[in-house]
């Protein structure tokens, strides 16, 4: 590593997501000279507009952190499970290191027997009952059972601290930038054609989430899914866990709101938003806990970065020296940044069981 901050970067990071953040740092934490380029205009003070705007997912997304509705039998359990282990330690280091408090909070799981739920509830083991106090507003509490093991984080301010740390470690953000193009050269560098001009680096990760399979050239298989969600703002403490429905989860702020979600679109980029989703999801809220429909509602979007393998996509690409951190699809909040920290052991040299254990 050159760990300087001037001459050619050792990595050069596509997309100032979750995913590429947290790589970001990891990276930068081992000595690296990183840099990163996000194609949405934006400053820290700007993120809320312009990062929604942009359907960027880590800003849409509603923050659970379940590892335990992964099935054991999947590859990408024992993944989540360290995951969620590696969590309350990473908040807290993010935390020290920024100042800003991520909202990361273990209040666990009420999941409903029934429908989404149910299956939920199914593929964890140490789920037990719960009574009525447990959670006061809750209609049909006894059909529910707590999973202790799941938690929760506010993404929003988990994207605000990871730009802070950026910021206040000086590594090179190039905001306004997108990535059009990445071509190896004879010297095996990394050309990067930006709308902004021409740059290079040692080598390049495409952390571009559901946009990272568009690079021509570059094998990422990864497609959009488009998430549609509802937030609400209640008074604080109104629900206490995280509560998966029949239908829909709903997942608490300490501010008070609550985020509802959220609808599965195979719809490419149309970031429209629907009025009837919106009235849908709030129906199935409302028939969880009534006093819901109380409070002001808002609605937005992201995109899912899908992957094509059903495994995230953490690793070379058919191109030397060009990497993929993507495919993190509906649990990237949760698994961003253990990916992040495994991947960055990768590329500085070192070994990965975990990452080895995926692709296995
Ligand atoms: C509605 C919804 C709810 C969700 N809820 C949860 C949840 O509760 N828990 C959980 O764990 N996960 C959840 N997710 C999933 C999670 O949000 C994603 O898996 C995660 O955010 C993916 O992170 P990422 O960094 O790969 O992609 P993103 O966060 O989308 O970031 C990609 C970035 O790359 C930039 N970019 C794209 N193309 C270029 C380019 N050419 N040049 C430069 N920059 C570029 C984009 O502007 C963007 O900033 C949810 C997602 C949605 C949509």
């Amino acid at each position: 590593m050159s760990g300087t901050s001037t001459g050619i970067p050792d990595f050069s990071i596509i997309g100032a997501g979750i995913m590429g953040l947290c790589l970001a740092r990891e990276l930068h934490a081992a000595g690296a000279h990183v840099a990163v380029y996000e194609r949405a205009p934006a400053s820290p003070e700007q993120l809320p507009a312009l990062t929604a705007a942009a359907g960027t997912a880590a800003w849409a997304a509603a923050g659970m952190l379940g590892p335990s509705g992964f099935p054991p039998h999947i590859p990408l359990h024992s993944f989540a499970l360290s995951a969620a282990a590696y969590y309350p330690d990473f908040a807290a280091g993010l935390e020290r290191e920024t100042g800003i408090h991520c909202d990361y909070r273990r209040i666990g799981t009420l999941a409903s027997r029934h429908g989404m739920g149910g299956a939920h509830a199914a593929a964890c083991a140490e789920a037990s009952g719960i009574s009525d106090e447990d959670e006061p507003h809750l209609a049909h509490a006894h059909d529910y059972v707590l999973i202790a093991g799941d938690h929760a984080v506010d993404n929003r301010k988990l994207v605000q601290a990871l730009w802070q740390y950026v910021r206040k470690n000086k590594i090179a953000m190039l905001t306004g930038c997108e990535v059009g193009e990445l071509r190896r050269t004879p010297d095996h560098a990394i050309r990067i054609q930006t709308a902004n001009g021409c740059f290079t680096a040692r080598q390049a990760i495409i952390a571009a989430g559901a946009w990272s399979g568009q690079f021509a050239g570059i094998h990422v298989p990864v497609v959009p899914r488009k998430g549609q969600l509802l937030c609400v703002q209640a008074p604080a403490d109104l629900i206490r866990h995280v509560i998966l429905g029949p239908e829909v989860y709903l997942v608490p702020r300490s501010d008070g709101r609550i985020m509802i979600g959220a609808s599965l679109e195979d719809a490419g980029f149309d970031a429209r938003l629907n009025p009837e989703i919106a009235a849908q999801l709030l129906k199935a809220a409302v028939a969880m806990v009534p006093a819901i429909k109380d409070f002001p509602a808002e609605s937005w979007c992201g995109f899912r970065p899908y992957s094509e393998t059903g495994l995230p996509q953490l690793g070379p690409t058919n191109i030397p020296g060009v990497w993929a951190a993507t495919g993190l699809f509906r649990d990237g909040i949760l698994l961003a940044p253990i990916a992040a920290r495994e991947l960055a052991a990768v590329l500085t040299g070192r070994e990965s069981e975990i990452l080895s254990s995926l692709r296995a």
